[in-house]
């Protein structure tokens, strides 16, 4: 059953987007997100019994789409090394009021899995790839993977028919700035929507300094430079990419800004870890838990409850403040483990 009423925060934002992390591990190492050096062998990374299970998983997916969740994105971790993601997703898909089950992955896994995802009933996939210079890539994803493996994962996403399909590239000056247009052009050129991010100082692992990101406004500069861009409207309320147009009708592209223009006024999302703690900001400090009372027994409408009373608690906007004081990091949660 789903509320009449759109549940709101204490700055009027409904909520409308779950972002759900299937697993806090990960095949690739990338220096802004998973640095090799903190995260190699003996790193503890959750063990199977805290994670919730598909069953728990997509228990927790109904009670959020009663609540006003729209669109459900998984994400990780790399959600494709949880076992057999494929079953999630039909469950996820044969809930009531789903409009949207789209996936955020490094794509390496791809070509094992697309065609059973698009069966399975996931509409669209999110492929990260922040560079086409081998050398780059690989020196930013921890030397787990090339740029082919990944290509011939997107490649896979659209032989199974997910369209359009959109790359995720995070910037950062000095490492891949100077490969911004290429992979700009290939995108436009493959008909891909391509979402420049700024580096974000999610965590405390990466060592963010606000030098190392390049802003939104630049990176449209190096684009426009070389391809003209003219800017477009929003889709919808909470969407998070500034778009804009090729002049030349070769399709759109979209900027991230999440340090230089933070959209927190209209961010409608709620998090969901692994081991199942809601944070209502991706630098949320501390989560709530929902898997102690699903795991006791509680009944939809009580977890309903707590989630109605988190939510309409809800101040964050972590990204204004961090702008308006140009912030010192502070503790708070890592981005592999809510999935960005
Ligand atoms: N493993 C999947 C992937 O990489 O697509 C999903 C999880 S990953 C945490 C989700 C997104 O967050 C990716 O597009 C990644 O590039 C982005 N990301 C990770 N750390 C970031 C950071 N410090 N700043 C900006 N974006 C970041
Ligand atoms: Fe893994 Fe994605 Fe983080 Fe890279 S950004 S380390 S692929 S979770
Ligand atoms: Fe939303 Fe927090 Fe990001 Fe602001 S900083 S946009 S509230 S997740």
């Amino acid at each position: 059953m789903k509320d009449t009423l759109p549940l709101l925060d204490q700055f009027n934002r409904p909520f409308r987007d779950l972002r759900i992390s299937v697993t806090d591990r990960c095949n690739f190492r990338c220096t802004y997100c998973m640095p090799a050096e903190l995260f190699g062998e003996h790193y503890h990374f959750l063990p199977k019994h805290d994670l919730l299970s598909f069953e728990e998983i997509t228990r927790l997916a109904r009670v959020f789409i009663g609540l006003g969740a729209v669109k459900l994105r998984l994400t990780g971790g790399e959600p494709l090394v949880r076992q057999e993601i494929e079953i999630l997703v039909a469950q996820l898909a044969a809930l009531d009021g789903v409009e949207n089950i789209a996936m955020t992955t490094n794509g390496f896994l791809l070509p094992q899995k697309a065609q059973a995802l698009k069966e399975a009933g996931l509409h669209r996939v999110t492929v990260s790839l922040d560079s086409l210079d081998d050398t780059v890539f690989r020196r930013m994803n921890g030397g787990r993977s090339g740029v082919q493996e990944v290509l011939d994962g997107i490649a896979a996403a659209k032989q199974a028919g997910f369209a359009p399909i959109k790359i995720n590239a995070v910037v950062q000056r000095g490492v891949n700035d100077h490969t911004v247009v290429d992979l700009a052009r290939y995108c436009k050129d493959q008909g891909y929507i391509l979402r420049f991010i700024e580096y974000m100082d999610v965590g405390t692992l990466n060592g963010w300094r606000l030098d190392d990101v390049v802003s939104a406004a630049e990176i449209a500069e190096m684009i426009n430079a070389k391809m003209p861009l003219e800017l477009i409207e929003r889709n919808y309320f909470g969407e998070v990419a500034l778009r804009y147009r090729y002049q030349d009708g070769g399709g759109e592209i979209g900027l991230i800004a999440s340090v230089t223009k933070p959209f927190c006024g209209s961010c409608t999302r709620l998090r969901l870890s692994p081991e199942g703690q809601i944070y209502t900001c991706l630098f949320g400090v501390e989560g709530i838990d929902l898997r102690g009372p699903l795991r006791a027994g509680a009944s939809d409408e009580e977890i309903a409850e707590i989630v109605r009373g988190v939510w309409s608690r809800r101040t964050d906007r972590y990204s204004e403040i961090r702008t308006e004081q140009t912030g010192v990091a502070a503790p708070k949660v890592e981005m592999f483990h809510i999935g960005g």
